[in-house]
């Protein structure tokens, strides 16, 4: 396995991540991301918009949460990298599959402890 290539991989997706998160919040003092309500004067706004822009938010905190916690296994990932542990399952100490690392470079376990999490 190309680790370099994975740390390329890595890399662009955390650039993609980063980037849809600054379209959906913003990162608070603690270094966590939370979604920004969408930043609208409407004057005619009546509460049939109120209530849109609300679900709208819901769906933007939602959407950053997950975005965020993939953005975590990827810093993560590119930790390891650095310390000489990547590619090990978190569980069961064994390296992890090659297919299932390429497929997603931010594979924390093997096949078989996956299996277990889920
Ligand atoms: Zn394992």
């Amino acid at each position: 396995m190309n680790i370099q290539e994975q740390k390329n991989k890595l890399e662009e997706e955390k650039k993609l991540l980063e980037s849809e998160l600054s379209g959906l919040g913003r990162v608070d003092k603690t270094g966590d991301w939370e979604a920004t309500p969408e930043v609208q004067t409407a004057p005619e706004a009546d509460e049939n918009d109120m209530a849109d822009r609300s679900e709208d938010f819901e769906e933007r905190s939602a959407t950053l949460n997950v975005l965020e916690e993939r953005l975590m296994d990827i810093n993560h990932a590119l930790q390891n990298i650095e310390s000489g542990t990547y590619g090990m399952c978190e569980v069961c100490g064994m390296p992890i599959e090659e297919d299932r690392l390429e497929a997603n470079p931010a594979a924390r376990t093997c096949k078989v402890c996956m299996e277990k999490v889920v």
